[in-house]
């Protein structure tokens, strides 16, 4: 897929009223399922998922605050923000003083409307910009939410794209938010890309949409006994604003994973964080129990944007070309994870001579002859049987790709063998 093609995913997504459970979440599956095989998993409420119980499930279908000449000066239909999430139905009259607890603004942003959610705690409100609010007489005001909150299920999804190991790596995104384009849908569509443009990998890659931590728990809880395949992890979000590329290490700190992503972040402009137990759901897949390599990957991070949970994080906020970049990155990792490899050479007692060997001429009047020879002289060198590919990549700062390469022109030629 294209950046232009995972921007059209954004924009298709992006009016759907998703939470952690809903008709939302099945609607954005049944889109991203016309790209992926899906296996849709539906929890009942009340199930017990480690120190976790499946919510009820909410639903809206419309929402607003009347003024006193009936037009609607709160909409829901206009943007999904308006409404809390998990918000109980209401319907009353009632003056602005008496709505005024339930109403939700950014003074400091005001021309900007929030997202607000209430999950576990039975309530309802309405989020609208603080320029709207001032706007807003005495009333009174005919108050809707017309919603249902009951016992249903929570829904999530994988798709699987099968490699020649069971060794799985495992991308998850968070499904779980309503019209916000960066926080939430940029990552499901790189992740939709990546999974379309993975062919024959040597990993199984498995790919989790499901809400933001009651989703990850119920995937850990129904999972507990093959986590252990898990290899190498990413959480995906925030994967389409105009930011630098931030990885934040696993709980781990030096995992393959974290080595691979640090290594392909190299010479592009990036930030890395260290590991902490907030963000999204590698807090889940890193608590302490479970530790798995699992770090997370955005551009700006968690709530590090100004348009962060507010209607500003809209389709226009997420580009094309920054989709593309986080994509690429993402490719260049599951290029390392798959080409990770470690040889041994075969004649390490002096440099054996590649020009016998046809291993210089093979490299004739390519652009990148100096890398080549040197990506063969880093494998040769460092090939004792204790360093792969990723070790000498970091240690040499070259490619990933050229020392895959050269290594494979050396087993050919005889001059090494894999050993793991
Ligand atoms: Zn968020």
């Amino acid at each position: 897929m294209t950046g232009p093609e995972m921007h059209a995913l954004v924009e298709r997504l992006y009016p759907l009223c998703r939470s952690i459970t809903g008709d939302g979440v099945r609607a954005t599956l049944d889109i991203v399922g016309e790209h992926l095989d899906l296996q849709v998993h539906e929890v009942p409420t009340g199930t017990e998922v480690l120190d976790w119980t499946v919510p009820r499930e909410w639903n809206v279908r419309d929402a607003y605050i009347k003024d006193p000449s009936g037009r609607r000066v709160v909409d829901f239909r206009r943007s999904n923000l308006h409404v809390v999430g998990y918000s109980v139905p209401v319907s009353a009259t009632m003056s602005l003083a008496e709505l005024r607890p339930h109403l939700h603004t950014l003074p400091e942003q005001p021309e900007l409307v929030p997202y607000r959610t209430s999950y576990y705690a039975e309530t309802w409100g309405f989020c609208l910009s603080q320029d709207t609010l001032d706007g807003m007489g005495d009333g009174p005001y005919e108050v809707v939410i017309d919603s249902t909150l009951a016992d249903g299920h929570l829904t999530y999804a994988e798709h699987v794209v099968p490699g020649t190991s069971e060794d799985e790596v495992m991308i998850s995104c968070h499904v779980c938010h309503p019209s916000l384009a960066n926080d939430n849908l940029a990552g499901i569509a790189v992740a939709v890309a990546l999974a379309k443009s993975l062919d024959q990998p040597r990993h199984t890659y498995r790919f989790l949409f499901a809400p933001g931590t009651i989703g990850a728990i119920t995937w850990l809880a129904r999972n507990r006994e093959r986590v252990g395949r898990v290899k190498h992890g990413l959480t995906l979000a925030c994967a389409g604003d105009p930011g630098r590329l931030t990885y934040k290490r696993s709980r781990r700190g030096e995992a393959v994973i974290d080595r691979a992503v640090t290594h392909v972040l190299g010479d592009r402009p990036h930030h890395v964080l260290p590991f902490s137990p907030y963000g999204y759901d590698e807090r889940q897949f890193c608590s302490p129990g479970f530790n798995l390599p699992f770090g997370s990957l955005t551009r700006t991070p968690y709530a590090g944007y100004p348009e962060y949970h507010t209607s500003g994080d809209n389709p226009e906020f997420v580009s094309p070309s920054a989709l593309a970049d986080t994509l690429e990155v993402l490719r260049q990792v599951a290029g390392v994870l798959d080409g990770e490899r470690t040889y041994l050479n075969l004649s390490p007692y002096g440099e054996p001579q590649l020009g016998r060997r046809g291993l210089y001429g093979s490299l004739g009047g390519r652009s990148d002859t100096k890398q080549a020879q040197m990506a063969m002289l880093w494998v040769l060198n460092l090939s004792d049987g204790e360093h792969s590919l990723l070790d000498i990549a970091q240690r040499s700062d070259l490619p990933f790709a050229a020392l895959r390469e050269a290594a494979t022109a050396l087993l050919a030629a005889g001059l090494v063998k894999e050993t793991a």
